[in-house]
């Protein structure tokens, strides 16, 4: 059994777990997160599993870039006019619960309840 096996996010990029998504490509997901830190508050995620940002190389640059191009774009969409928040939690003292790596995108008009 692979670690993508009993991932949750890879679950919900096959469609097997249902989520609020705002967007999809051929390589990224996006959809709200299930317990929201922030007036706006979703996770960015490759449509393939990949562990952390700790187990990214070089040849996952163009991913990641795509990643980060497209939080501004939909935190735009999302109407976060006033700027935005960007998080990736990475490995046990980076707080990741989530084995399967994604990029928060926060923001909305502060203060915001929860912590990231
Ligand atoms: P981490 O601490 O790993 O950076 O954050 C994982 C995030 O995933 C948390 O903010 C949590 O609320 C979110 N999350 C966990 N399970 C689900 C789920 O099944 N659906 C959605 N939409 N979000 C989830
Ligand atoms: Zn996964």
């Amino acid at each position: 059994m692979s670690s993508a096996d009993n991932c949750v996010f890879c679950r919900i990029a096959a469609g097997q777990i249902p989520a609020q998504k705002l967007y999809e490509d051929d390589l990224v997901l996006a959809f709200h997160d299930i317990r929201p830190a922030a007036p706006v508050h979703f996770l960015l995620v490759p449509k393939r599993h990949v562990d952390s940002l700790a187990s990214c190389t070089a040849a996952d640059t163009p991913l990641l870039g795509h990643m980060l191009a497209l939080a501004a774009r939909l935190a735009a969409d999302q109407g976060c006019a006033n700027g935005f928040k960007t998080v990736i939690n990475t490995g046990a003292d980076g707080g990741q619960e989530v084995y399967h790596l994604h990029m928060h995108v926060l923001g909305g008009p502060r203060p915001w309840q929860g912590a990231i």
